[in-house]
């Protein structure tokens, strides 16, 4: 099975402030001189797109954003829209994390509206799944995420560029991370239920792990059957670790 380039990418959350760009540039001046195998990403915070997409102009670390609305203009205070992103400078985007789930109830079908609208506009969605403590100690994590991934990937994501993150919901923050045969056998469903849902578009889609990634699980994790990646989050503030877990797939 021929998987996409595995792609690495932090989530700066609601955290960064202009001089936090210093820490983007680390990370891009350090990958010219020395490439990776995968292809790097960092979102930043709204306020930042824009400026980080200047700072890294040339370099090969893609800018994108953490969430987009489902429409493409309207009147909805305090809402971006995936145009808007792609307009400041954003390549890629977020869609779904459990932290949008859980805060805004956003659900899986939002999310498919959501990673439609990203793809209209030209962005790569990176669709998040996950399950909860109770729902994977129950055994219920596989066929929560495998019905995540039937109802937030939208038709329209067949033949373009997306990718989806297993994100368990109890590893996101908290230092705690499923074992590495967890982390396959939640791959390897998810593959098979991507293939299900979106046929030859679905097997070629890498699949991201995210949840307390961090320079020393980085480089078990990444060499995972089926782990094509990964969305880093606290790890990814400072340039130094968020390098060192890229360095780690190479
Ligand atoms: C995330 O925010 O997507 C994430 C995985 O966070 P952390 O790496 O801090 O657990």
């Amino acid at each position: 099975m021929s998987v996409d380039q595995p792609l690495i990418v932090g989530n700066w959350k609601m955290y960064g402030l202009a001089d936090s760009l210093a820490e983007a540039c680390k990370v891009a001046h350090a990958l010219a001189d020395r490439p990776s195998r995968a292809r790097v990403g960092l979102c930043p915070p709204a306020t930042l797109i824009e400026r980080m997409a200047r700072a890294l102009a040339g370099s090969v670390v893609i800018v994108g954003g953490q969430d987009n609305h489902m429409e493409e203009d309207g009147a909805f205070t305090g809402d971006i829209s995936a145009t808007m992103l792609a307009d400041a400078g954003a390549k890629l985007v977020i869609i779904a994390h459990s932290e949008r789930r859980v805060c805004y109830g956003e659900s899986d079908a939002l999310a498919a509206a959501k990673a439609q609208a990203a793809a209209m506009a030209g962005l790569e969605p990176i669709v998040c799944v996950g399950e909860t403590l109770v729902e994977r100690q129950s055994g219920r994590a596989l066929e929560v995420v495998r019905s995540q991934v039937f109802g937030s990937l939208p038709d329209y994501l067949k033949g373009r560029p997306f990718a989806l993150a297993y994100e368990p919901l109890w590893a996101i923050g908290t230092d705690m991370t499923p074992t590495v045969d967890e982390i396959v056998q939640t791959h390897t469903a998810l593959r098979q239920a991507m293939v299900e849902r979106l046929g030859e578009a679905g097997k070629r889609a890498p699949i991201l792990y995210g949840g307390s990634v961090n320079p020393k699980n980085a480089h078990e994790i990444l060499h995972a059957h089926e782990v094509g990646g990964a969305l880093v989050g606290r790890a990814s503030l400072r340039g130094e670790d968020f390098l060192a877990i890229i360095r780690a797939i190479d």
